[in-house]
């Protein structure tokens, strides 16, 4: 290649003066220090209610101000889209635009201003890499919608996250120590419980309003006992008390048809309006729905690491990048063990069984070899060949299967539902159906939802 026409001054390559414009590196984030514990409040939100529910146990432990902002609503997409970027997928409207709604709504009851909000409150919730795709954006999202809606210099704390929170800075009033993973774990845990028993009791109890009063007293029961310093020992009390609640609620003797969701993971495991209330929409039309249970989901996340770094050992470059992944592959290992330590360690209180409560967890390397023809397991992002191996593992085991996902989903709608085509071929049994969700839409969803279960009936009156 001829370089004559490259100039001399280098600096011209980056075009005319007035475009040259400074390196960005992304939105400020200052850091929440100690000496102001006292003086910030601590606003926090996880996916769906009951995950945030019992984290507030940790904030009570640690004499944090906090204030949990609950359930996504549809209002939330509005605000998100609002402020956001245009072509997001759902989950970032949905999260973003319920910090600006609460941020609003603070400023409405208190008649603090935007500065004063800024320096009174922080934002903690999740946003984590799910792959290549966009959730990997997350905390920058946050940051852009918060400052263009004026909260300039918001503060917020994002786990799961490689991007901005890791490490955090020194003296930072929070961090996100081992007892805050831990107890973020048991609340996930927790929360799975309370589904678990909704998915068993609502479609069956004789009277539904009475079985959704006991699910919240045995929330507050299980709260209560977190929140005290001798969790460990409290927790598996409370949960065998709550057991029997449960059980104890009269129940009708029917044969439902039983209906399996997967999908990405924020459509299918928040049971809010993120996803049309998706399951409770099932169970109210007289249909059995498997629980969408998120410690699957943390561990599946585990899984990829793992796998990740097996692969990152094979293909190492050198010593130092060898010694990296082993180091990885250690921490995932542990990681895996204690999630499943804690969930064997509380199930066996709460035994679910004894209420007819579905717990099962997947076994991911068994998952990992039914999708391989179809699906290579090491194809990573979203929920990766999970939604494929599902379909396979429940194909003849029940009424109705719905991948749910969010409109425009790269992992879940551009590849897994094409490959899903081929699954249905395979196994015409399979009642498929795949959704996406939007924010919006819900009459048009929910009746499709509704052609599947009038099909998983027949499916079953037919013997
Ligand atoms: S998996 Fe889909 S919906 Fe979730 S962040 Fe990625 S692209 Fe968005």
């Amino acid at each position: 290649m001829s370089t004559e026409n490259i100039p001399s001054d280098s600096k011209q390559l980056n075009g005319p003066k007035f475009l040259k414009s400074e390196q960005w590196d992304g939105y400020p984030n200052p850091a929440w220090l100690k000496k102001d514990k006292k003086k910030v409040t601590l606003l926090f939100n996880f996916v769906e209610r009951r995950k945030s529910f019992f984290l507030q146990a940790y904030f009570h432990r640690h004499g944090f101000i906090y204030k949990d902002l609950g359930d996504h609503i549809y209002e939330d997409v509005r605000w998100g889209k609002e402020y956001g970027n245009r072509m997001e997928c759902n989950p970032m409207y949905f999260t973003s635009g319920s910090i600006i709604k609460n941020l609003f709504q603070i400023q409405k009851e208190t008649g603090l201003t935007k500065e004063e909000i800024v320096n009174k409150y922080v934002f903690l919730g999740g946003g984590g890499q799910c792959g290549p795709c966009r959730y990997g954006m997350y905390p920058q999202e946050y940051l852009k919608a918060i400052n263009d809606a004026g909260f300039k210099g918001f503060r917020i704390l994002i786990f799961s996250s490689d991007i901005i929170q890791d490490p955090m800075p020194k003296g930072s009033a929070f961090t996100f120590s081992l007892a805050f993973k831990i107890d973020i774990l048991i609340s996930v845990i927790l929360a799975d419980f309370i589904h678990i028993a909704e998915c068993a009791l609502r479609p069956y109890a004789k009277d539904k309003e009475q079985a959704l009063a006991v699910l919240s007293k045995a929330e507050e029961i299980l709260l209560e006992a977190f929140k005290s310093p001798l969790y460990l020992i409290k927790l598996p009390e409370a949960l065998k008390k709550v057991s029997k609640m449960i059980a104890d609620v009269p129940r009708k003797n029917l044969k439902l048809p039983k209906i399996y969701v997967t999908g990405e993971f924020f459509a299918n495991l928040a049971h809010n309006e993120g996803n049309y209330n998706l399951r409770r929409f099932i169970m109210d039309e007289g249909c059995e729905v498997f629980p969408g249970l998120f410690t699957q989901r943390i561990l599946y996340d585990n899984w990829r690491r793992t796998r990740e770094a097996i692969r990152g050992i094979k293909f190492a470059a050198s010593e130092m990048e060898r010694k990296f992944h082993q180091t990885a592959l250690r921490k995932q290992n542990v990681s895996t063990s204690i999630v499943n330590w804690f969930y064997k360690y509380f199930i066996k209180s709460f035994n679910p069984e004894s209420f007819g409560g579905k717990s099962e967890i997947l076994d991911l390397d068994h998952l990992a070899e039914l999708a391989r023809p179809y699906y290579h397991p090491e194809i990573f992002g979203g929920e990766g060949n999970l939604e494929i191996a599902e379909a396979i593992h429940y194909a003849n085991s029940v009424d109705g299967f719905i991948s749910s996902k969010p409109f425009g989903c790269m992992p879940s709608s551009g590849v897994s539902d094409g490959v899903q085509a081929k699954i249905m071929s395979m196994y015409p049994q399979l009642n498929f159906l795949s959704i996406e969700t939007s924010g919006d839409n819900e009459v048009n969803i929910l009746s499709r939802v509704s052609m599947l279960l009038f099909k998983a009936k027949q499916k079953i009156s037919l013997g």
